[in-house]
């Protein structure tokens, strides 16, 4: 039984992606940026339920660059971790299902070398250890995500991935995750069901609560 006075003392930085004049993938009926507003606020509302404090990159439909992304999260210095919320899309409509993307500090090294940063010391111990931390919250949000998914609907999981990107680039461990493909009708049609939402939130929370607890201890 859960203790009624349990303060969680953990701290998350939810980025809904795109937003503003950058619609992410854009086909008929809710677009990118709508889904992952709308499910980054779901996520917030559990995870503040349950006591942790949450901060969001964006909470309304705004523009945000990488940098503004990735800057914002560092400010938040005493966050836990990062969860980057995207809706999928391919050009082959049967395409479909969830994944789950951390950074190593190879793909690190890659994309600053891509951004013509001259200097590799990032790539140093503290680096090293937040690439194990990532892929450890990646492998753990997405395992809980994929497992209240399929309660619903036998989703494909497209398993956790090491993928560059900026915004996984942040001071803390760090995850983008791909709730589903957009451009896939029947996926789509669950990407816009609010009881698949809040599945797809309860097995992010989930999958967070373990990774903290093992985590930290
Ligand atoms: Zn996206």
């Amino acid at each position: 039984m859960q203790k009624k006075n349990t303060i969680i003392d953990r701290s998350i930085v939810i980025d809904c992606g795109h937003g503003g004049d950058d619609p992410g993938f854009n086909g008929q009926g809710l677009s990118e940026k709508e889904f992952a507003l709308i499910l980054g606020l779901k996520l917030a509302q559990q995870l503040r339920a349950q006591g942790y404090t949450v901060h969001m990159t964006r909470d309304d439909d705004k523009t945000l660059s990488l940098d503004e992304r990735t800057g914002y999260a560092n400010k938040c210095s005493h966050a836990d971790a990062l969860i980057s919320l995207h809706g999928n899309a391919n050009i082959n409509p049967a395409v479909c299902g969830i994944e789950t993307y951390f950074m190593t500090p190879e793909l690190f090294k890659t994309t600053l070398n891509l951004m013509n940063h001259e200097d590799t010391h990032h790539i140093d111990s503290h680096r090293k250890e937040l690439a194990k931390k990532s892929e450890k919250l990646a492998m753990s949000v997405h395992k809980d995500l994929i497992k209240e998914a399929q309660k619903f609907q036998n989703v494909v999981d497209r398993k956790v991935k090491k993928q560059p990107g900026q915004v996984l680039f942040g001071d803390m461990p760090s995850i983008l995750v791909e709730c589903g493909f957009l451009s896939n009708p029947e996926e789509y049609a669950l990407l816009v069901n609010t009881k698949y939402q809040d599945a797809l939130v309860s097995g992010m929370v989930s999958g967070l609560g373990k990774f903290f607890e093992t985590s930290f201890a």
